[in-house]
């Protein structure tokens, strides 16, 4: 929300917000990046990594924004993005003095590197990974955009700024970073090289300096690597990394909507399903990137993008979807049952603002534009974002995803709405403990569109079922354990009672069904462990 009325989102707006964002039920933010910069991408370019750029608010405002937060106990996190700066800052315009001290906190190379033309996060919009800079009379290295060069992590000077910028924010009230693009931030530079090799040490110093300077904080990491590749990130008995976005099963979730064929998505679940103790996985639908489908096969990808991108105008970079997912899922069934699932996976579900109200896009933007439309407050003139004439990328007015349909005013007045929905449903998930903190089960039901699962936690047992086939069926489900005979359902007013051992349940098409097994008040019995 812009507060001051020049059209751009400021700390002033969302701290008026923040009772809205508290009764949601949300209980920790992630901004994105809001420091100094000359704003090429959107703000992931930095150019100061320790003030407040001056369109969102001064560093007064943000920590009355901080304060207000705090004092409904919402953590905050914020974006850690360190892998790069902006070709701006003044540590990148005296690094490319020769001989200057900053020389070599970026990456440099006389001669152009053989792989020049390879590795960009970009391709089709980005041409090349080394840019050669006339005054520095030499190419260094951007794994992004040319205005992002990289800065050189096996300096350690430019580490122990690295921990200064963290531990500024830490001390103004941040409950942890998202930390941007990790592997990235690892690699070692190595010009020519097929493979970079990371530096898993960096990431261990970061979590250190952490825990020495804010207990309970936390490092969410942006890495978006197959299985296989997660363990170092978190760490050796949970050294690393706390947490960490799962993309590969964003993106096998995503298969499994598209195509209602359950296996890959269960397959992605037990991939990743071990963790140290102290470390969990971030599930989320969408963000505030492209729907990535990189870690599928070709023809899996095909599959998704058939379904739910079928014009090329709505894919991008040749691996992913610029859409929101209320425009790409389309009922509001089917919403539920992706809502009803990323709030039952294992793991801390995150939501994307405007996804509870089912906001939609505008693929008349650039890129990623097209999905970081502002949020519809109201059906008032810039859907109540903002008093301007003209905002940060425009309010989304025509269509079924207008500003007129799609709002958080008359949602909140109608009971039956999304938000409503989804605002009853993070309680429910609250009341669930089983899943942030249980052991999950894929329980078999011979049927290929059903997704079952059952967390088990301190003597405590759920089990969540999804449909993902667009017609009803019957299932039989059989159960393990004390009170497996009674499920009690904690969405409808339902419950089921085994016959000769087994449930017969019945799901509507794209159903869902939450259940407590022995009934509501097993928890009374809880198990002390
Ligand atoms: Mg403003």
């Amino acid at each position: 929300m812009d507060a001051n009325g020049d059209g751009i989102g400021d700390f002033d707006g969302l701290m008026r917000r923040l009772d809205y964002l508290n009764s949601l039920g949300v209980d920790a933010l992630w901004l994105a990046p809001f420091q100094p910069t000359p704003n090429r991408d959107n703000g992931y370019d930095v150019a100061d990594f320790y003030g407040v750029d001056a369109r969102h608010g001064s560093s007064g405002d943000f920590v009355a924004f901080m304060h207000a937060a705090k004092q409904r106990g919402l953590k905050v996190l914020i974006d850690l993005v360190v892998n790069h700066t902006s070709d701006e800052h003044g540590w990148f315009q005296e690094a490319r003095e020769k001989g200057s001290q900053k020389r070599d906190w970026y990456v440099w190379e006389e001669e152009r590197p053989s792989d020049w033309d390879k590795g960009m996060v970009f391709p089709g919009v980005q041409q090349t990974t080394w840019t050669f800079d006339r005054k520095a009379g030499a190419y260094y290295f951007h794994r992004f955009h040319k205005f992002q060069p990289d800065l050189n992590m096996e300096n350690p000077e430019v580490r122990a700024e690295i921990q200064r910028i963290m531990g500024y924010w830490l001390e103004l009230g941040v409950a942890g970073f998202r930390v941007d693009a990790v592997p990235f931030i690892l690699e070692t530079p190595a010009p020519g090289a097929k493979k970079h090799e990371l530096r898993f040490e960096y990431l261990q110093e970061m979590r250190t300096f952490l825990d020495w300077r804010a207990s309970g904080a936390i490092l969410l990491g942006e890495a978006n690597v197959m299985p296989e590749k997660t363990r170092p990130y978190f760490g050796k008995a949970g050294g690393g990394i706390q947490m960490m976005f799962n993309f590969y099963v964003n993106q096998h979730l995503f298969y499994a909507l598209a195509t209602t064929d359950v296996k890959p998505l269960t397959d992605a679940l037990e991939a990743t399903r071990e963790l140290p103790e102290t470390a969990q996985w971030g599930q989320f639908l969408r963000n505030h990137d492209e729907l990535d489908l990189g870690r599928l096969t070709d023809a899996q990808r095909e599959k998704v993008f058939a379904r739910f991108a079928p014009e090329k105008d709505m894919q991008i970079y040749g691996r992913g979807i610029r859409r929101r997912l209320a425009p790409m899922l389309g009922e509001r069934v089917q919403l539920e049952l992706a809502y009803s699932l990323v709030f039952s996976l294992p793991g801390t579900p995150v939501l994307r603002y405007g996804d509870e109200i089912g906001m939609g896009d505008d693929l008349s933007l650039e890129e990623r534009g097209a999905f970081r439309t502002p949020m519809q407050w109201s059906d008032e003139a810039q859907g109540g974002f903002s008093n301007a004439e003209t905002t940060v990328l425009p309010v989304i007015e025509e269509g079924v995803y207008g500003v007129q349909h799609v709002n958080v005013e008359v949602q909140r007045r109608d009971p039956g709405s999304l938000l409503n929905w989804t605002a009853r449903m993070i309680r429910l998930r609250k009341e669930c403990p089983e899943i942030g903190w249980g052991d999950f089960t894929i329980l078999a039901t011979g049927l290929e569109t059903v997704l079952a699962l059952r967390y088990d936690w301190r003597g405590n047992a759920l089990v969540v079922l999804h449909n993902f086939a667009g017609e009803p069926l019957e299932l039989d489900l059989e159960l393990d354990g004390p009170g497996s005979d009674t499920l009690v359902d904690l969405i409808e007013q339902d419950r089921s009672e085994a016959e000769g051992g087994v449930h017969k349940i019945v799901l509507g098409a794209y159903g869902y069904r939450w259940y407590r097994v022995g009934g509501l008040n097993y928890a009374l019995q809880r198990q002390k462990v």
